[in-house]
């Protein structure tokens, strides 16, 4: 059968973008449908974005630690339309750059709703396109909150485009995103409070890196409250919220930022009118070649929810495109992804967590440094830097990396390549570090701090 095309895509964020570039690459006629901005969520409103804000929150800190050293800063003051407006000018040029990659690419974009109309068939408007197959790249969204007067909160794609920015800021929720905007919110001089349903936020991160974070987060002004969530929002006639606590406590803020999670984008896609399955909470099902149970169709990336960041979209995009154009297998490994979650500290984490290690029942061996970090001897911060190491007693492998500190990202990226090459405590004991730096840490830590399951 004729079809259109050889592969459909419905996405152009960072997974459909790539699964479509390196398919035509390799000489399959491609059109990618996209009916919001290219680039998805990460360039959008999500991690690009998001690190622009997260640079400027961190200069109040800076011009803080600059007397120190010697200077004299003067007064300072925050301009959010200037951040704002530089920051979606600097998105814009980004989405050129999208398109641009993919009309070099030989991929032909359609602007509009894409959805399915049967499993070969897709339709944008008013025409129906047919083909091979169909890539659903659609991503997520932020979960509505629940409660009454959820919608008076903003979520993630609202905060990049406030009008105003908010004096007084309440933060629900306490994974990533919280975490970071509840820094960016506070290091932009906002009074901001974070809550969290749960007894320690960051649940799924080591338990050591957790508690620490909590305790420099809070140093740094935030005002943490855990096991505490909103029950009600009234708005005044003047905008501003009256929140109700679960603990009976009540706030009067300016702007609830909720960042309760996300959801896979899949309403009004026509997947009713396939065999896609879905998971319990709402990911499309596939297999490991990322098809799913409508063998014409796959979907990869959030909408799926295997490991919702940016490169592990973009790895999935690219195996799917070589495995049905080039016939490679799809080998993608989701063991040993470092990510970061860009507060302040930054977290950064490889591996296994200490408790991870401990519910193996392998013996393990836990090396840890927790120090001021030279800059700030002279500058008089008080905040502190934390990193870790897992290591497996038996094969003397390192498992686990954790850092919350400076640069943790940066830093972790490095040890990612060396733990995913297998390297042992030996070969870190054996590098020689670069000094004076944090980072010289993890080769210097002689003495285990504990043992497990020995
Ligand atoms: P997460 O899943 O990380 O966190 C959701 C948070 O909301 C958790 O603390 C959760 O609590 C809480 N929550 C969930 N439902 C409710 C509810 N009904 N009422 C109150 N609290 C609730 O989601 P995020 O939205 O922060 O981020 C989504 C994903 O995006 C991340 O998991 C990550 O994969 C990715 N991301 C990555 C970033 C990076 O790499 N730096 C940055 C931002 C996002 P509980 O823990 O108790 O379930």
């Amino acid at each position: 059968m004729n079809y259109d095309y050889d592969l459909f895509v419905i996405g152009a964020g960072s997974g459909g973008v790539r699964a479509s570039r390196i398919a035509s690459q390799l000489g399959a006629k491609v059109a990618v449908a996209e009916d919001r901005y290219l680039g998805g969520t990460c360039v959008n409103v999500g991690c690009v974005p998001k690190k622009l804000f997260v640079y400027s929150s961190e200069y109040a800190k800076s011009f803080k630690d600059a007397a120190g050293f010697g200077w004299a800063v003067g007064e300072t003051k925050f301009q959010w339309d200037t951040l704002r407006d530089n920051k979606t000018a600097e998105i814009e040029r980004l989405n050129g750059i999208y398109g641009n990659i993919l009309e070099n690419a030989g991929v032909e974009l359609i602007n509009g709703h894409a959805s399915i109309v049967d499993p070969h068939t897709v339709k944008v408007g008013e025409k129906n396109y047919t083909a091979k197959y169909i890539l659903v790249a659609v991503g997520g969204w932020p979960r509505k909150p629940s409660f009454p007067g959820g919608e008076h909160t903003i979520d993630s794609n609202d905060v990049f485009y406030l009008k105003d920015f908010p004096e007084k800021v309440l933060v629900q929720g306490g994974g990533y995103i919280a975490v970071e905007f509840a820094g960016i919110f506070n290091g932009l001089g906002c009074d901001t409070e974070l809550l969290y349903r749960g007894p320690l936020f960051l649940r799924g991160f080591d338990e050591e890196i957790r508690r620490f974070v909590s305790s420099e987060v809070e140093k740094s002004g935030v005002n943490l409250s855990f096991n505490t969530d909103i029950e009600k929002i009234d708005k005044r006639d003047d905008g501003k919220l009256d929140v109700q606590l679960n603990n009976g406590e009540t706030r009067t803020v300016d702007a609830v930022f909720s960042a309760v999670g996300r959801v896979p984008k899949t309403e009004g896609l026509g997947l009713e009118n396939t065999a896609v399955q879905f998971n319990k909470t709402g990911e499309i099902l596939v297999n490991e070649n990322f098809q799913t149970d409508e063998p014409s169709i796959y979907a990869l990336g959030d909408v799926v929810g295997r490991k919702t960041l940016t490169p592990v979209a973009l790895a999935e995009g690219m195996a799917l495109a070589r495995h049905l154009f080039r016939g490679d297998d799809v080998t993608l490994s989701y063991k040993n992804i470092a990510t970061a979650v860009f507060c302040q500290p930054n977290i950064a984490t490889l591996g296994v967590t200490e408790e991870e290690a401990q519910a193996t029942g392998k013996p393990y061996a836990i090396f840890s440094s927790e120090f001021k970090p030279l800059k700030n001897t002279v500058s008089g911060s008080e905040q502190r830097t934390l990193m870790k190491l897992i290591v497996d007693k038996e094969s003397d492998k390192v498992i686990g990396a954790h850092m919350a500190g400076p640069d943790a990202g940066e830093i972790i990226q490095g040890l990612a390549i060396a733990v995913k090459a297998g390297a042992t405590k030996q070969d870190f004991d054996e590098t020689i570090g670069i000094h004076p730096t944090s980072a010289e840490e993890y080769v210097t830590m002689r003495e285990s701090a504990r043992e497990g399951n020995v």
